[in-house]
Parts: C-alpha cells; structure tokens; sequence
C-alpha cells in the first residue's frame, strides 16, 4: 500500500482521468489538499471516483489574499473536513508583500479553528518556518504534518522536538537539502508526498502521475538503507496514527 500524504488533484486538469486511474490501479491512498473552497469541492468530486481519494480542506497561502469571504464562511468545511490542508504561510515565492497579512488572517483562523475540533493541518511553511513553529508551540499542538520542509535544519529540530509529523517529496534523490532534512526526521514521523504533477516537473522536467510516489519511496529506502517493505509499514503505521 503507498499513501501520497500530500497532493493536489485539481492541478491534473485534463488528465484527471488518467490520474485517478493511476490511484485507484496502484492503490495509492491519497490525501488531496485544496487551494481553496472551489478546490476543495473538486476534490469531493474526485473523491467519489475512488476510495483511495480524501479531500482536504485548506486555503492555500496563494490563494489566501483572494478570499473574499466572511472566515466565519469556513467553519462548515472545516468541520467536514477530516484533515486540514493545505494551509500555511509563503515569504519566498510569494513576493507580492501586501499579501501576507491576508495570508497570516486565513492561516491563524484555520489553525485556531482545527485545534479547537483537535484535527491534524498540513502546512506549507516557505520562509515562514519559526513563525509557524511559534503558532503551534504557543498552542502546545503537534498535530500538524509539515509538507516539503526546506528551512533552517535548527527551526526543524524543533518542530521535531514539538512532535509533528513530516512530508518528504519528491525533490529526494535531487537536492541535497532534502537528504539533509530526511537526516533529521524520525522515522516514526515520517511521510511522502508528491505534491501534485508539476512538483515533479520543477524538479526533473517529469510530469508527476501519482504512481511517482512509487519512486519517491524507493528513493528514501535506498537513502535511508531499510528495506522498501519496512519503510511502507512505517508510513502506514505513521498514517494510520493521524487519522484515527
Ligand atoms: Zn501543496
């Protein structure tokens, strides 16, 4: 069983299709983050063509000054939502600063919102690491998955110490930084993600099919010298703990 703890169905477009195929034949359970509300309700949509699919609720930092609506609005999802995603704060590649404090209102009123129904947050953290770090420690939380970590190894080391669970994606294998940071994650916290299909393309030039969680996996066995089998009965056992 492989599960892709971080993904982004809508941004396959055409080749949904061929994506939720690629899902359901290699039994990929997949948790499909949102940018936004109109995101998330394609993400419902895809979830009904597979049992492997989870729709997330989250407003993505890019999407975050967009929002327009009442925060209020957001609580419904919230609650449906099983885990939150994707949410979290962006300083480098959003470069548009009157955004932040959009970006900072929506992700402090979902992060406050989801610790009260005590449900577990994927977090974009770019540039933002030890501002993040500092909403969950002040909260004493540790439900939170960080996805694609790329910070201050010292900021890392205490998000570990705080407990959260972590995605490496699929940059391993490319980027010594991300050999740097897999160093670091426990095992028993440890997650893989692929982040949508042009994650992949950023990295190689490869559009990314979900079956490239595969690869991803194969990779952090081979960094990691365990076997294949054990790391997937970890990710399991790691991804079990989350959603029950
Ligand atoms: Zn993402």
């Amino acid at each position: 069983m492989h599960i892709d703890a971080h993904t982004h169905l809508d941004f396959f477009k055409e080749n949904i299709e061929k994506a939720i195929e690629d899902i359901n034949e290699n039994e990929i359970l997949t948790l499909a983050n949102s940018m936004d509300i109109e995101s998330y309700i394609k993400n419902k949509g895809y979830s009904k063509q597979s049992k492997f699919i989870k729709p997330c609720f989250g407003i993505h930092p890019w999407k975050a000054a967009e929002y327009k609506g009442s925060l209020e609005n957001l609580i419904s999802y919230i609650e449906e939502s099983e885990i939150i995603g994707e949410i979290g704060l962006d300083y480098v590649w959003v470069e548009d600063i009157s955004t932040y404090e959009a970006q900072r209102r929506i992700f402090n009123f979902i992060l406050e919102e989801s610790i009260k129904r005590n449900k577990y947050v994927s977090i974009h953290t770019k540039g933002a690491e030890e501002e993040i770090y500092n909403a969950l420690k002040r909260n004493n939380y540790n439900k939170a998955i960080i996805h694609w970590y790329s910070g201050e190894i010292s900021t890392l080391e205490k998000y570990i110490k705080l407990g959260c669970y972590f995605t490496v994606s699929v940059d391993i294998g490319y980027c010594d930084k991300a050999n740097e940071v897999l160093d670091k994650i426990p095992l028993s916290k440890l997650l893989i993600e692929t982040d949508g299909p042009t994650a992949l393309e950023w990295v190689n030039g490869e559009y990314g099919y979900p079956s490239a969680i595969i690869d991803v996996a194969k990779k952090v066995s081979d960094y990691k010298k365990i076997e294949l089998d054990d790391l997937l009965r970890s990710i399991e056992e790691n991804y079990l703990k989350i959603i029950n």
